[in-house]
């Protein structure tokens, strides 16, 4: 996996023509969102880089970047670019480098000359150095720039994507976004010329390979820590990764790595390596107060929706309210009023049985799946219709939600929505009801916490009916805080007062019944009196919506009278919520809702306020 040694007697006819191609253009427009970069004291640009989850490594390409497993990345900055030469020539050392141009990045830089480049830029912002000059031990509780983990320069370049590149699979892209064998004539190029990935950094491929802190082992996977992990302790060789100028497309990939000797002796450098530096952004002298700060904003999806045409192939009865026309309209509202492209689409998959299991009996499914095939006409009772596809409908409807947390959680979105069916509240462990078959939110509830390990988990549920299935789940389990206001008594008949939750779970259950006729008003004084209160003081991990829009005063079978905009300042109070305990980590889910223009008004208005 090492990276072979180039001559430098072959480069030295490159220079010449390098010398001549000079490029002006420094930046190209970024895929990101919202990015927070900064300027530091000594004028080179860098990106804050969210605290998270991601999984690193790849299957079955090659032994050393496996096993794929989850690892915690603490927030840090990262250089937008690789060091180039001008910024190196700043600390009164001399430039090493092979392909001379003040903005080609800095290369023939052995690891040991790149981290007293990190103690010089240190030093000259009033940081304390993370490096020791005599062991080359670096301190990782130090304000000052180090040289990136392994683990961070993967997780900065995957940008939330799990992808073998943060553009996708397609190896074809990679032109767009890196200088590698295929097209840089052999030589380096002035950084930020390529498309940046998701999180703003560019040339993380391509290039120059750059200089890991840590020691290179094949097995590194095999024994690794789980919160930022930092390498083995001893080593011959330091990890490089993201590949260089003359690297084939797959050494460009988010998880190769390859690694060199950290010799002393530049003359024996290669003119394929170079660096860029990183500082932590959770120590006490915050970048802050060095630095000019500068947030910028794009028009890019902040939202997810998660939406696919299978959802349609769950045939109901002819006039049953639960029909696919539910999803048709609420499309089309999308699109027609401008919110549709703006929001990120995911696709979804059926979900995986060992999530469905931790909410329904395994002989259920096979139950629900066996009457699909056998062209039973309904399941359970009669309010619950289904056809041939209802099965695999179902299972991608479920699937879906956890495509939206999946998004929400590896930060690609801030919230999302999935406009799903059959719908799910009413299912329990064993059976299907009130037109549901899975339940979506309650299986949505243990995914996060048993695969993202966020253990506290708020379920709003304002649909019109009572989620008697999602209460069920969680009755006795204070991890998930259930909230539900409903009309009572009204169908399923569950949902007084009075119930609470049982044991470990006795008030982690909040029901608050309304009467029939209910409105705005009524509903946001619920909010405001009854789930504020509660939600903050349970501070959640994450926030799922059951939004169900049947309490519409146009809906069909409701009877109340909430308005779309009465739907969008609900929306507002759960959104704040989530901002205040969880970063705005949210996903809605559709339940009922069987008016269509109500319906329709009522979704486009919620979404307009998650967007925001
Ligand atoms: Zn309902």
């Amino acid at each position: 996996m090492t990276i072979p040694y180039r001559e430098l007697m072959s480069k030295a006819l490159c220079l010449l023509i390098v010398l001549i191609i000079v490029s002006g253009c420094r930046r190209v427009e970024d895929e990101a969102g919202t990015l927070e970069v900064i300027t530091t004291k000594t004028g080179i640009e860098m990106v804050k880089i969210p605290e998270g989850w991601f999984d690193m490594g790849s299957k079955g390409s090659s032994p050393d970047e496996s096993p794929v497993h989850k690892v915690w990345i603490s927030s840090f900055w990262m250089d937008r670019y690789e060091v180039v030469q001008e910024q190196f020539k700043k600390f009164q050392i001399s430039d090493p480098s092979h392909f001379k141009d003040p903005n080609n990045p800095l290369e023939q830089i052995n690891w040991t000359d790149a981290t007293l480049f990190c103690n010089e830029r240190s030093l000259a912002e009033g940081l304390e150095p993370c490096y020791d000059e005599e062991t080359w031990e670096c301190n990782f509780q130090a304000n000052g720039y180090r040289l990136p983990t392994e683990a961070e320069w993967e997780y900065a370049c995957r940008a939330g994507t799990a992808t073998n590149f943060s553009f996708g699979n397609d190896v074809r892209n990679l032109k767009g976004h890196a200088w590698f064998a295929e097209n840089s004539s052999e030589k380096t190029h002035p950084v930020g010329q390529k498309k940046s990935n998701p999180w703003g950094l560019y040339d993380m491929y391509g290039n120059v390979s750059e200089w890991c802190n840590d020691f290179y082992s094949e097995n590194y996977y095999k024994n690794s820590e789980q919160k930022n992990p930092k390498g083995p302790i001893k080593g011959k060789e330091r990890v490089l990764r993201g590949g260089a100028w003359n690297s084939s497309a797959d050494s460009c990939r988010s998880s190769y790595r390859s690694s060199d000797p950290s010799i002393d002796d530049t003359c024996l450098a290669s003119d394929v390596i170079g660096f860029r530096c990183v500082r932590n952004a959770t120590n006490n002298i915050s970048p802050e107060k060095n630095m000019v700060k500068n947030k910028q904003s794009r028009e890019t999806s902040k939202m997810a929706l998660v939406y696919d045409d299978i959802y349609l192939e769950h045939k109901t009865t002819q006039g049953h309210p639960e029909t696919s026309q539910r999803l048709v309209v609420i499309t089309a509202r999308l699109k027609a009023g401008g919110l549709y492209s703006k929001l990120l689409k995911l696709s979804p998959k059926p979900v995986p049985s060992e999530w469905l299991t931790m909410v329904h009996s395994p002989e259920y499914i096979q139950r629900v799946r066996r009457s699909c095939e056998e062209g039973a006409g309904y399941l359970d009772s009669m309010d619950v219709p289904i056809s041939a596809e209802s099965y695999e409908v179902a299972l991608v409807a479920a699937g879906g939600v956890l495509s939206a947390i999946d998004a929400v959680v590896e930060k690609k979105v801030t919230n999302a929505f999935c406009a799903v069916r059959p719908p799910g509240h009413h299912a329990l462990k064993d059976k299907a009801m009130g037109f549901c078959i899975f339940n979506n939110v309650a299986v949505g509830a243990k995914y996060i916490q048993k695969k993202h390990n966020l253990s506290d988990i708020l379920i709003v549920d304002w649909d019109v009916h009572h989620g008697n299935g999602t209460q069920a789940t969680f009755y006795d389990d204070p991890s998930v805080l259930y909230f539900s206001t409903h009309r009572y008594p009204f169908y399923p008949g569950t949902g007084s007062e009075a119930e609470k939750g049982s044991g470990k779970g006795m008030n982690y259950t909040i029901n608050v019944p309304l009467p029939a006729g209910s409105g705005d008003a009524d509903y946001l004084r619920v909010f405001k009196e009854k789930l504020e209160p509660a939600a903050l003081a349970f501070s959640p991990d994450f926030v799922l919506i059951s939004a169900g829009f049947d309490a519409h005063k146009d809906d069909l079978l409701g009877g109340m009278k909430v308005t779309a905009e009465g739907f969008a300042q609900l929306t507002q109070i759960v959104k704040d919520i989530s901002e205040k305990c969880c970063e705005g980590r949210l996903v809605s889910v559709l339940e009922g809702g069987y008016g269509l223009e109500g319906l329709a008004s009522s979704v486009e208005a919620h979404i307009q306020v998650l967007m925001r």
